[in-house]
């Protein structure tokens, strides 16, 4: 796998780039989620300490209607002991069970569960090195595509709001593309599935190298690609999308002695920022504008509208606009 294809989410964001966590010997401190959100999340443990919570804003993000914006604290000191704190959480923060008293320390040692509202549960474990590639490699088949290593459908989903809300916090708009591949089952059937598989590694990788890290792409279903990316504008969502288009349909395939030419049809949605539309709202009309690919003739882009506050350019020649969704 290359760097694209390794999960981010699990490192706590302010610890990327410091020195290794003291942590009481040659094993880091994890919390790994084993309720709520996605299971087996990991979260090292750092001097910094780690704030808990549904907003984006929190160390560790946790999407559960019964978990507070701002619901508890973990820290891990000199020694290697690690705390809990609530933050006065509407519905508490318990320790194996027991429900904390608000604004007070707790110690956490390893093998205890940590319990957000109803709906979390994280569980502390301190790994070796040889456990944490394990415990990484597990969650990694939990979240990925084994063909392709583009994210699967789940994680996309678990994951695409929290990037909607550091977009819209960052004051940039998001966009959603779906790209199928075009008649994908006449490539299976000329020249076998095994020779479709290698089309599909293709595809993603195309679409690997025309986003960056943070953007989420993921395997939405058989032979479709959904992309979820931050943008101040849609003329870059829109080169986004024809960048993959053009990558795709330019990309020389070879497989099993044959050579295959293969396209995508892409159905693009932008909300711009400052003006809030739900990921779900997103992922609908890029679906519908998908299907106003195909109908329009495959190997294009087409753009949903609806969600512009003003009238989309017209220039880009594969942009082709949806009118009525
Ligand atoms: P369209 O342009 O309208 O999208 O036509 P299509 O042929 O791509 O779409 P259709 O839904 O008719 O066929 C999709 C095919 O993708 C059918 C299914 O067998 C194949 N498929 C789904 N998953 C895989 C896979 O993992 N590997 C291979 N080789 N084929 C797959
Ligand atoms: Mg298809
Ligand atoms: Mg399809």
């Amino acid at each position: 796998m290359d760097a694209k294809a390794s999960t981010q989410f699990c490192e706590s964001p302010i610890l990327a780039g410091r020195a290794e966590p003291r942590s009481g010997g040659r094993h880091s401190a994890y919390l790994i989620v084993i309720r709520g959100g996605i299971p087996g999340t990991m979260l090292r443990m750092g001097d910094e300490g780690a704030s808990l919570g549904r907003s984006s804003e929190n160390t560790f993000p946790l999407d559960d209607m019964t978990v507070s914006r701002r619901h508890a604290i973990v820290r891990m000191d000199a020694h290697g002991q690690v705390t809990v704190t609530d933050e006065s959480s509407t519905n508490g923060t318990f320790l194996n069970g027991d429900r904390l008293a608000p604004g007070r320390t707790f110690p956490v040692e390893d093998g205890d569960r940590i319990q957000l509202g109803s709906g979390v549960v994280l569980k502390l474990v301190r790994l070796d090195s040889s456990d944490e590639h394990f415990q990484r490699e597990m969650f990694e088949r939990t979240v990925r595509d084994g063909l392709t290593g583009a994210y699967n459908r789940a994680y996309f989903l678990g994951q695409v709001g929290r990037l909607a809300a550091g977009a819209s916090a960052q004051g940039l708009g998001l966009v959603v593309m779906m790209a199928d591949v075009d008649h994908f089952k006449r490539i299976n059937d000329r020249h076998g599935h095994l020779v479709g598989d290698v089309v599909l590694r293709e595809v993603a990788g195309v679409i690997r190298e025309s986003t960056r890290n943070e953007d989420l792409v993921a395997r939405y279903g058989g032979e479709e690609f959904i992309v979820a990316l931050p943008a101040g504008s849609l003329d870059l969502a829109s080169d986004r999308a024809e960048r993959i288009r053009s990558g795709v349909a330019s990309r020389r395939i070879r497989a099993a002695g044959d050579e295959i030419h293969a396209t995508v049809s892409i159905g693009l949605a932008y909300g711009p920022p400052g003006w809030p539309v739900a990921p779900i709202e997103l992922i609908e009309a890029a679906d519908e504008a998908l299907y106003q690919a195909k109908a329009s003739g495959r190997n294009c882009v087409v753009l949903a509208r609806d969600f512009l506050p003003c009238p989309p350019p017209r220039d880009t020649q594969s942009v082709e606009l949806l009118t009525s969704l």
